[in-house]
């Protein structure tokens, strides 16, 4: 991730005080990051597009560039006023957030390379302020339409890989199978049977996985799966008589935790 600090983008002091100095913000206090973006279709890129920003906040009269940071069309992040300083792009809320802003035009997609950071600044804020913070809005903090409707979506539905990773649901998982056996009871797998679909997919892959050869896993009951089938029988005797057929001997036996031991 290119990072590209308040020095190497040439950043102007504060006019406003004899220091140059920001104020500073408390961590504590903050909640959380407000997401913007450039409100111009075709505006200036990269490094321009910040500098161009600070020019425009410091005919405002305000202390330097709003945002804390900014992100552009490549994912390259820039230090606004940083993690130390107050900013200024979320009126209301900036003694309680962290303002970002994106240089391009939210309303259009949005390069992954730019979500990504800011994915990572968001995570990189929860470090700073040691706990959770939530992310929005401009749109939703104040009357905009600011960051553009593709990009606020993205942030408002938790900027995807900021949610935790999904937990398999493994009562839909044992059920599904469960309610595989229970078909493989009334109607058992075969070749002269031309058998088809999930059950005989999974037992495809389930042979395999136990370094049997039943050709492509394609969820058809052919001549390998045939073969492949009667060779796991003939070693497993749990498995019933080695006929290639799947009845429910044959498919315990197969998923089977021990199976796999
Ligand atoms: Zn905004």
């Amino acid at each position: 991730m290119k990072y590209i600090s308040r020095a190497e983008w040439g950043a102007s002091p504060n006019p406003n005080r004899a220091d140059g100095d920001f104020v500073k913000v408390k961590s504590a206090q903050i909640e959380g990051i407000v997401v913007h973006h450039s409100g111009v279709q075709n505006g200036p890129k990269g490094i321009k597009a910040v500098q161009a920003f600070e020019r425009y906040h410091l005919s405002k009269g305000w202390d330097g560039i709003a945002y804390n940071w900014l992100v552009d069309e490549e994912g390259v992040i820039y230090e606004g006023r940083g993690w130390e300083n107050r900013g200024a792009g979320t009126k209301g809320w900036n003694t309680k957030s962290f303002s970002v802003c994106y240089t391009g035009w939210g309303f259009s997609e949005v390069p992954k390379a730019s979500l990504d950071s800011l994915i990572e600044i968001a995570e990189e804020a929860e470090g700073v302020c040691n706990k959770d913070l939530w992310v929005s809005t401009h749109r939703l903090k104040g009357t905009s339409t600011c960051p553009g409707d593709w990009l606020g979506d993205w942030v408002e539905a938790g900027m995807d890989k900021l949610k935790e990773p999904e937990v398999p649901n493994w009562s839909e998982i044992f059920q599904y199978l469960i309610d595989l056996r229970e078909q493989i009871k009334l109607s058992v797998l075969s070749l002269s049977k031309k058998s088809r679909g999930d059950a005989v997919e999974i037992v495809q892959t389930l042979l395999r996985d136990r370094g049997y050869d039943p050709g492509p896993v394609d969820g058809i009951f052919g001549r390998g799966t045939d073969g492949a089938v009667k060779e796991f029988q003939m070693s497993n005797s749990a498995a019933g008589s080695s006929d290639g057929v799947v009845g429910v001997k044959t498919w315990d036996a197969l998923t089977t935790v021990q199976a796999f031991m």
